[in-house]
């Protein structure tokens, strides 16, 4: 079931992949697997997963201590407050949802400590929520420009999430505008955005991001079944739920 889940998305991605002509190499999938049981992180680490994501850092901790035997990588892709930091730099092999200077510096300083890199990926806010975590696009230039004095840290590229729509193609925009960001970051100075990967895509509309040029999409839900947890859970988006104090 699981293993047929993630075959299924393997195959919808290289789909994608082939409708716009790229290759499904480029592709990495992140199965997402917050609120899974470390039993069924298990099996679909056996049926080929090796990148997880996952979207607080106590319960990315927490698993990964649980689950140390198992050769994978462990993404964090969600938001992180400052005084979480520690546990991220110890546990998370990359973090996709670098989102203001403040974190950046916290984060630089505790790699430091601990004499490591980390990968990152900055988080653009692409759909103009207002309630959604992410740089706002014109303020990415500004940002890229600041980030090199964080010597730990190892620009990946950008993240984004679409905005929530039940139509994927609604989230086009959304990673167009995520692309087009890329390019002109780029042109204006490759060495700030180290090999320019793209982080979008979910189980609604993972397709439409790797037509959109996606090198990592996140999905949970098609590979692991519906999540018992409502998304304002994890997200900020809807519930009313604000960031704490301090932490924009
Ligand atoms: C949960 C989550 C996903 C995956 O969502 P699914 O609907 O399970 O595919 C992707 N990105 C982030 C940041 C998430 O928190």
């Amino acid at each position: 079931m699981l293993a047929d889940n993630l075959a299924a998305v393997l195959a919808r991605i290289a789909a994608a992949a082939g409708r716009v002509g790229r290759d499904v190499a480029e592709v990495r999938l992140l199965a997402v697997s917050k609120t899974v049981s470390e039993e069924r992180i298990r099996l679909a680490v056996q049926a080929g997963v090796c990148d997880l994501g996952e979207n607080k850092v106590q319960e990315l901790t927490r698993k990964r201590l649980a689950l140390g035997e198992m050769d994978v990588s462990w993404a964090l892709i969600g938001h992180l407050q400052t005084n979480k930091v520690r546990d991220a730099v110890r546990h998370a092999d990359e973090f996709h949802a670098l989102d203001r200077l403040k974190l950046a510096e916290a984060l630089d300083r505790r790699l430091q400590g601990e004499g490591r890199g980390l990968d990152v990926f900055v988080q653009v806010n692409t759909s103009g929520e207002a309630s959604k975590f992410g740089l706002a696009p014109e303020a990415l230039t500004g940002f890229l420009d600041e980030l090199v004095h964080y010597r730990s840290l190892r620009v990946r590229g950008l993240m984004t999430l679409a905005a929530f729509d039940p139509d994927p193609e609604r989230s086009r925009g959304c990673f167009a505008l995520l692309r087009r960001l890329r390019d002109e970051a780029r042109q204006r100075d490759p060495d700030l955005i180290g090999p320019g990967e793209l982080s979008m895509g979910m189980s609604g509309d993972f397709e439409v991001a790797v037509e959109e040029g996606a090198t990592s999409v996140r999905v949970g839900q098609s590979i692991f079944g519906a999540r018992a947890l409502p998304d304002s859970h994890y997200w900020p988006d809807e519930s009313g739920l604000t960031p704490p104090t301090g932490e924009r």
